[in-house]
């Protein structure tokens, strides 16, 4: 069997792409082990301009310390009116990180004055799958939408409650998680992911 590092700690984010990927690979399968899981090593920062980058970034490093195949995300939402900000800086935008409030509500300020017509925004997810070989892979899920006024809905998390996809009459926070990962930017990095490594992991014992 494969063993494939997902370079997080997280533990919900490895039960998910444990199950996109069981669902994905059938009788193919995949071990995947969190940062937790293997020898500690030192961690850079997450110092890139984009999801892309910084995706790339950690799963170079998890490789490079581990010897396994490496996975490695990031994520946010990109605002029109803001030049594509927050972005990289998502999750610590209010200066706090992982204030999901604080960040929420700086975002619906700077942007309070806009019509609807100038509030347009998306989520991102980027997800880099580096090899032993050398080998670099990068996929990127989206999903466009708009922001809200105010914040509507109790599931989710982040932006989640001021987010309103394209098409849809209900934000991301009113979603049930089976819908949003349907929709969402990691629900479609995701299962591009699955498909890329069963291209280029062939099937072990
Ligand atoms: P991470 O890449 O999963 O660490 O996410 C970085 C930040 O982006 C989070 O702290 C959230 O503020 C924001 N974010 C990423 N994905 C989502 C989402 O699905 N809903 C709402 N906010 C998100």
């Amino acid at each position: 069997m494969n063993t494939v590092l997902l370079a997080t700690r997280n533990r919900k984010k490895l039960v998910e792409l444990q199950r996109i990927l069981d669902t994905a690979l059938g009788g193919h399968r995949i071990a995947l082990v969190g940062l937790d899981d293997v020898d500690a090593y030192p961690e850079t920062p997450e110092t890139g301009l984009t999801f892309g980058e910084n995706a790339l970034l950690k799963a170079r490093e998890g490789c490079h310390h581990t010897g396994l195949p490496t996975v490695a995300d990031d994520s946010g939402l990109t605002v029109e009116a803001l030049n594509g900000m927050p972005g990289v800086l998502s999750a610590r935008w209010s200066g706090r990180h992982g204030d999901d409030k604080a960040n929420l509500e700086l975002v619906l300020a700077q942007i309070a004055d806009l019509p609807d017509d100038r509030r347009g925004a998306a989520f991102v997810c980027a997800i880099a799958l580096v090899l032993p070989s050398g080998l670099e892979h990068l996929v990127e899920g989206r999903q466009n939408g708009r922001l809200l006024r105010a914040p509507r809905g109790a599931g989710g998390f982040g932006y989640d409650p001021i987010f309103l996809g394209d098409g849809e009459t209900r934000t991301n926070a009113e979603l049930t998680p089976t819908e949003k990962d349907a929709v969402s930017h990691r629900g479609k990095a995701l299962r591009e992911l699955a498909v890329l490594v069963t291209r280029v992991l062939p099937p072990t014992d």
